[in-house]
């Protein structure tokens, strides 16, 4: 089979990616191909992806009420697009139904939460969410939270997983939401693999071995999760790929950041700052699609194929690997892996077999 027919004919799943952000903040009609961001349904096609997990992502620095009531829109947007292309896509909650939707040409929208801030310390908002489609929850984000501490805080409050992390992990095992390490310290990594009765995820992130930065997992840690029959769906961001890339983009991204908040105040002369910020990011070079399958290789060298898989992290990210721009380059990576010897059997289970064995 070549490359193509391969990619056609597996289950193609990304396990992450913040569109509905895009939907929300930029007007992201996801029927229609555009230039928004990085993903629509029609770009989805064209990368031959049959399943994708959007993100229901809220902010740390949000006020509870805020978080939950963020949610709640981030939800309404989603369901909104899909009622709007009965035609082109689904909700799917379970691996079936992701199958049946690819039988019938349609893609397959999964809903992740991304940070449990919505669920405050309410077991009922937890099910609440299960019952609108939630599948799995990204524990934090860039903060600590009632639940656990980040591996973005220099200060931990809970050096690990909170009492009442402790009961929502029990909750979501009960119900069968994955339980997300991404983001999360190495602490309260630990603590949920002591915690949790059901395999843990990591929906985007890297390996540390090959770029040095909290967001990855070590190789320690990445042989834990696969004993406990977990997967780690590697990220396409490139400052969690390279790690001289991440040295020489972070001054820059900050100062884009910045720039793009003054521009939002609409400040004078912030125009023309946001646009030499830009400039500067997008002429870095950054590092190329084949170091996304250098991090797939890393984790099959450590624990075998059976545990590793693709979580984009697009919409989210500011840069792409040269080569993966948007979910239409994707196609790319099953090239690779055909290019690095992979047979069909492990490039199926590692671009969506692997984390479709879990839900
Ligand atoms: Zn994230």
């Amino acid at each position: 089979m070549t490359p193509k027919e391969i990619h056609d004919k597996i289950l193609v799943l990304d396990s992450h990616c913040d569109t509905p952000i895009m939907m929300r903040r930029k007007g992201l009609d996801i029927g229609k191909k555009t230039d928004i961001g990085h993903v629509d349904l029609v770009r989805m096609k064209e990368g031959g992806v049959n399943a994708s997990f959007f993100a229901i992502y809220v902010s740390n620095k949000w006020e509870p009420f805020e978080c939950t009531f963020k949610a709640l829109e981030a939800f309404a947007s989603v369901y909104d697009m899909l009622g709007k292309y009965p035609q082109l896509a689904s909700l799917a909650t379970d691996a079936q139904t992701a199958r049946a939707l690819k039988e019938q040409g349609k893609i397959a929208i999964f809903l992740g939460m991304e940070n449990a801030g919505p669920i405050h310390k309410d077991l009922s908002l937890l099910r609440l969410f299960y019952r609108m489609g939630v599948r799995y929850i990204t524990l934090t984000h860039a903060g600590n939270n009632e639940v656990c501490d980040s591996c973005a805080t220099r200060e931990k409050r809970w050096h690990g997983v909170s009492p009442f992390g402790r009961e929502l992990i029990a909750e979501m095992n009960r119900l069968g939401i994955l339980v997300d390490v991404a983001h999360i310290s190495d602490e309260a990594f630990y603590d949920v693999l002591k915690y949790s009765t059901r395999p843990v995820v990591s929906t985007h992130s890297c390996c540390r071995a090959l770029c040095d930065v909290p967001r990855n997992l070590t190789d320690q840690m990445i042989k834990d999760l696969a004993a406990r029959g977990g997967v780690l769906q590697i990220n396409f961001n490139p400052p969690f790929l390279d790690k001289e890339y991440s040295l020489a983009v972070d001054p820059l991204l900050d100062e884009y950041e910045d720039a793009e908040a003054a521009y939002a105040q609409d400040s004078d002369g912030s125009r023309e700052r946001m646009e030499k910020a830009k400039k500067a990011l997008f002429a870095l070079p950054r590092p190329s699609y084949k170091r996304v399958v250098d991090h797939i290789d890393h984790v099959v060298s450590l624990v075998g194929p059976d545990h590793v898989g693709i979580g984009s992290d697009f919409d989210g990210i500011e840069v792409c690997p040269e080569g993966l721009e948007d979910i239409s380059r994707l196609p790319v990576l099953t090239e690779e892996l055909c290019a690095r010897g992979y047979s069909y059997e492990d490039i199926q289970k590692i671009m969506g077999g692997n984390f479709l064995r879990l839900l």
